[in-house]
């Protein structure tokens, strides 16, 4: 078995509602997101990769888009955009573009990572 992983990065704030009050989440706060994504095979393509890391680049355009420097409670229409919604969220558009996906893992700070691994 084959596997790649590549980084991004993106800065936006959020807040957990239905947390207790006192809960530091509920209150508006940011993050420096770090993504990575992972990509598995058996085999290697003719050129000898799982996927070009090329490729990958279309992932820094829809995150730059769609969630850089914005409050992503209001992009994803819920209150609840925990790294583990993001990791499920972004392996779903990752799915669409490269079979080969096989995890998502979001960290929010330099101690924690969350993943998404069917
Ligand atoms: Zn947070």
């Amino acid at each position: 078995m084959f596997k790649i992983t590549k980084e991004f990065s993106f800065s936006a704030s959020h807040q957990l509602l239905g947390l207790p009050p006192d809960h530091p989440c509920a209150r508006l706060h940011g993050h420096n997101y770090l993504v990575e994504l992972e990509l598995s095979g058996t085999t290697l393509n003719p050129h000898g990769f799982v996927r070009d890391y090329r490729e990958l680049d279309i992932f820094k355009k829809y995150i730059d888009d769609e969630v850089d420097h914005r409050h992503l409670n209001e992009v994803f229409g819920t209150d609840f955009v925990t790294a583990e919604f993001l990791a499920q969220t972004f392996y779903a558009w990752c799915k669409k573009n490269w079979p080969e996906i096989t995890a998502v893992r979001v960290s929010e700070t330099p101690r924690t990572w969350a993943e998404y691994r069917p």
